[in-house]
């Protein structure tokens, strides 16, 4: 893992290529913090981020000490979410970026009733491409989805979605053309897409909020924790 001078340099690097691809100072950059262990936290709070994004329950709960010495530090749940993990993250997130089913909409708004939620969409039919695991609402059944969240007591703020894996950010961009176009239809506020290698086209396509681990901490240690649930 960087020390925070680093992690602090390249968060200047990453806004660059914000500021290069025609975003402004209101694209929030989400540290995703992933795979490194709970000094991450300090790193990233010391480097000057402002959120975190973890991906796996167990991880999270196990950064919830680090995270208590940063009250201001805002964190986002990115990964894919088992309702039965909800209750234990429950006043821990700040922002649930990976609602993609009803099931789990009802099991957020009545363990954490109010909480901010972004849906995460689903491209792969668009881009002719197999959903790859990585979760979400298919496009298709955005619309169903988006009014189920509103009736429940969630504060639903936008949408998110994660480009494809192969064919990088040209093969991304259909995808995140559609999801910013989403956003404008429903009048909603944040459009979270763009990772450390497609953020420069996600912006383009109007995120505004980027999800970045390894430009901002290096590649992850290989971990395996991941093993035993998430
Ligand atoms: C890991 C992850 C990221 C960050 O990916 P990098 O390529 O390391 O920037 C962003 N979003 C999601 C949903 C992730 O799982």
């Amino acid at each position: 893992m960087n020390d925070a001078a680093t992690v602090a340099a390249r968060l200047v690097e990453v806004r660059q290529r914000i500021s290069a691809a025609g975003g402004g100072d209101d694209v929030t950059i989400l540290a995703v913090t992933k795979a490194f262990g709970p000094a991450v936290v300090d790193v990233a709070a010391e480097a000057g981020c402002s959120a975190i994004g973890e991906n796996y329950a167990q991880e999270l709960l196990g950064k919830r000490d680090a995270l208590a010495a940063h009250p201001g530090l805002a964190v986002h749940f990115i990964g894919q979410l088992q309702t039965n993990k909800v209750r234990q993250l429950a006043g821990l997130v700040t922002v649930y970026e990976s609602v993609d089913r009803a099931k789990l909409a009802r099991e957020i708004s009545r363990r954490d009733p109010g909480a901010a939620v972004l849906i995460q969409v689903d491209t792969s039919a668009l881009l002719g491409i197999e959903a790859d695991g990585k979760g979400g609402c298919p496009l298709a059944e955005l619309s169903e989805l988006v009014e189920v969240v509103q009736q429940l007591d969630l504060d639903l703020r936008g949408l998110m979605t994660v480009g494809p894996t192969e064919g990088g950010a040209i093969a991304a961009r259909p995808g995140f053309e559609a999801v910013r176009s989403a956003v404008d239809r429903w009048g909603l506020s944040v459009c979270s897409m763009g990772m450390s290698g497609d953020l420069d086209v996600a912006v383009e396509c109007g995120s505004t909020e980027v999800r970045i681990g390894t430009a901002l901490f290096g590649s992850r240690p290989v971990t395996v924790w991941r093993d035993q649930g998430r």
